[in-house]
């Protein structure tokens, strides 16, 4: 009894030391733990050796062996932020910056914003004082135009290269070129186990740096045949695993927020049905537009007894790792841009993802344990109907961005621009004639003033060229609402199921007349009236997070506007001058109502639809313009404001003429007439 006496007390009295080290020490030991166990840790001392030695390094290791997070700190560590020099480190998705931002600034025992910081469209969360930056790749694209030599960093890395973004593809040409002229800059090209061959190739043959993988095994099963429902199909596999597997969290892999949030119900509704028969399972949705609080509870650790399941889009493909996900349910799909060069035509569209994705998908079970990876598709389907690798987002997008960014930096010869795969040719003309139309080019090409102006704006040239317009006519006011509404489509009206007529009808009261843009800036400017109150956006079924967005979009904004000298200026109940404004930035986006009661584009004459939730769906306007396709059973344009045809002529004079505007006359559109053209494309 004295024995165990003693014992207990020295148990009670090591438990109290334990309560008596500092949180914030046991969170540190906790951290440090943490890192000395990751995949890269025992290559700390090669790979500043590499870095030293190489101005640029391929480093290539599996998803989660802590490149993004680690080798900032190393960098920072081993001295190469000293004098306030910064390490940059891009990311293709938003979320990744933020969220990869907030855990190194935790590791490294700093806040948020102060030496580590991250910057994404429309937030900067740095300060002077920032060394370690991350940053979207689109983010350090626009950095150039202020930096041409990107002075104030001493290496840049471009992570997650094996993504092919436009972004990071445009980027790799222009780093390649200042590594040339700056031999102090290092370079850090870091992907997951694809692609670095072609990389070091690129990078005139830079060595690769490995780490090697710790990887489990997967076990991989397939439906026998086709899923017709692959949400349903889905959610029904997670409660399988739920009820019938031993314990580890699930990743499921979804298109993008509306398929999470539908899953998201469809989970919560059946698991209350089974009640208390069933143990806890908490489900965490992420994608790009979710707030980062929310975001942060993805990695949380599981309580003992229940189950995590995380639904993501693909940015847990390999922008993401969290621990401790044992089960990966693959439907196969992820929603992909993909764009028509001849007709210009850009949508989103729910698209079979490749194989090698859906080989990063699986490897996600493998991490902390042997795993299983359910693929909602049949083997057939994978080993005949996937494509071996995703197409770079180069080749299937509009380029009108990249070209008017690139024509700022004073990089006029596109076609000799240094591309790892190069865009179609078509692409790059439809481009420029793009930009011609819009007024940003000349007919030599050349950037004009008003090009250079819209390149002052985050946003894309018809996104620009609206707000810079919005001058002519008076509105600005309307116009940058308008256009901060428009950067949170699609998640500003909340439809629980439970309370699907409520939310619609909420909706269908914001409805104005002459189109959605119009119910937007309704919604924001009651909003706005309340003093931006959250009871007000919940009474409405308006999705408050994402209107304190807009909010930040529009501040934003506001300080472009500023910029480029424009003053605010409103033009109260004026809709004319506002669908003017808008039409001068999206004319390309212009249908008609033939004889046949369709939408075709007048461009093209593709056939395309009023989107049913549009205040426009049953009223048939001759004319309206759109802001985007959206392709799902069929092409619907999503944002839709009645306009008249003439103002087209007032708008965009460079673009129509009046007898290819005469009402249901059917007749295509001229392109740009030969001579410009010809004038335009020589040049570049
Ligand atoms: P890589 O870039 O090689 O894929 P990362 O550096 O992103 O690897 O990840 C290394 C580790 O850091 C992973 O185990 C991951 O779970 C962890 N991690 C990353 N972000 C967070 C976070 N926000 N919270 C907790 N853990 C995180
Ligand atoms: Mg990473």
């Amino acid at each position: 009894k004295d024995i165990m006496d003693k014992v207990s007390k020295k148990f009670a009295s090591s438990r109290h030391e334990t309560e008596d080290l500092s949180e914030a020490e046991q969170k540190r030991q906790a951290i440090e733990e943490t890192q000395r166990s990751l995949p890269i840790f025992p290559f700390k001392g090669d790979l500043i050796s590499a870095i030293r030695e190489h101005q640029v390094l391929i480093i290539e290791g599996e998803t989660g062996s802590g490149k993004t997070t680690q080798i900032p700190q190393y960098l920072h560590h081993a001295g190469f932020t000293k004098d306030g020099q910064k390490v940059g480190c891009t990311q293709p998705r938003r979320v990744a910056a933020m969220s990869v931002a907030a855990r190194v600034s935790e590791e490294m025992g700093w806040k948020l914003g102060n030496q580590v910081g991250y910057s994404i469209r429309f937030e900067d969360c740095t300060s002077e004082r920032t060394i370690l930056k991350y940053m979207t790749d689109g983010m350090l694209l626009r950095e150039f135009l202020g930096e041409p030599d990107l002075a104030s960093y001493n290496v840049l890395i471009i992570d997650e290269a094996h993504e092919r973004t436009l972004h990071t593809d445009v980027l790799f040409g222009l780093v390649k070129d200042i590594a040339r002229f700056r031999p102090d800059l290092k370079l850090l090209i870091s992907s997951a186990t694809l692609d670095a061959q072609k990389f070091s190739e690129f990078f005139d043959d830079a060595p690769i740096f490995r780490i090697p993988g710790r990887r489990f095994p997967v076990h991989i099963y397939y439906t026998k045949a086709p899923e017709a429902d692959y949400l349903d199909a889905a959610v029904v596999s997670v409660l399988q695993i739920h009820v019938s597997q031993p314990p580890g969290d699930v990743l499921v892999f979804l298109t993008g927020q509306e398929e999470i949030e539908t899953a998201n119900e469809m989970l919560l509704e059946r698991t209350r049905k089974l009640g208390s028969k069933i143990r806890e399972l908490i489900i965490s949705p992420i994608y790009s537009t979710l707030p980062s609080d929310l975001q942060a509870k993805i990695f949380e650790p599981t309580p003992p007894g229940a189950r995590k399941v995380v639904l993501a889009t693909n940015i847990a493909e390999t922008s993401l790792t969290i621990d401790g996900i044992v089960y990966v349910i693959d439907p196969g799909f992820s929603k992909q841009k993909s764009y028509n060069a001849r007709t210009g035509m850009e949508s989103l569209v729910v698209t079979p993802i490749s194989k090698a994705s859906s080989n990063q998908r699986a490897g996600r079970a493998g991490r902390v344990s042997a795993g299983k990876c359910f693929r909602l598709y049949t083997a057939w389907a994978y080993k005949n109907e996937l494509e071996d690798n995703t197409v770079p987002e180069i080749q299937r997008t509009n380029l009108g961005n990249v070209v008017l960014l690139l024509k700022s930096l004073g990089i006029n010869d596109l076609i000799n621009f240094d591309f790892m795969d190069p865009p179609p040719h078509e692409t790059l003309v439809l481009a420029l004639e793009q930009l011609y139309a819009l007024g940003a080019l000349n007919h030599q090409g050349e950037l004009t003033k008003l090009g250079r102006r819209m390149a002052e704006f985050p946003c894309d040239p018809m996104m620009s060229k609206m707000i810079l317009a919005s001058e002519r006519y008076k509105c600005s006011k309307e116009i940058i609402t308008i256009a901060a509404m428009l950067s949170v489509n699609n998640a500003i009206y909340y439809r629980p199921k439970d309370k699907i007529v409520h939310a619609d009808t909420a909706r269908q009261n914001f409805f104005r007349p002459g189109g959605d843009h119009l119910t937007l800036l309704n919604v924001f400017e009651q909003w706005a009236e309340t003093d931006f109150s959250t009871q007000w956006c919940f009474e409405n079924f308006v999705q408050h997070r994402s209107m304190k967005r807009a909010r930040d979009v529009r501040d934003q904004l506001e300080g472009l506007l500023e910029r480029v000298e424009i003053p605010v200026v409103s033009s109260p109940g004026d809709t004319i001058a506002i669908r003017k404004a808008i039409t001068a930035g999206y004319f390309y986006h212009t249908a008609r109502l033939t004889k046949g009661g369709q939408y075709k584009t007048v461009k093209h004459q593709q056939t395309v639809m009023v989107h049913p939730n549009s205040s426009l769906f049953e009223e048939h306007p001759r004319w309206l313009v759109y802001y985007e396709l959206v392709f799902t059973t069929k092409e619907f344009m999503r944002q839709t404001i009645e306009i008249e045809n003439l103002w087209l002529l007032e708008v965009a004079p460079h673009y129509y003429r009046a007898k290819d505007l005469e009402d249901g006359s059917g007749k295509k559109m001229p392109k740009m007439l030969g001579k410009a053209k010809e004038d335009l494309t020589r040049k570049y």
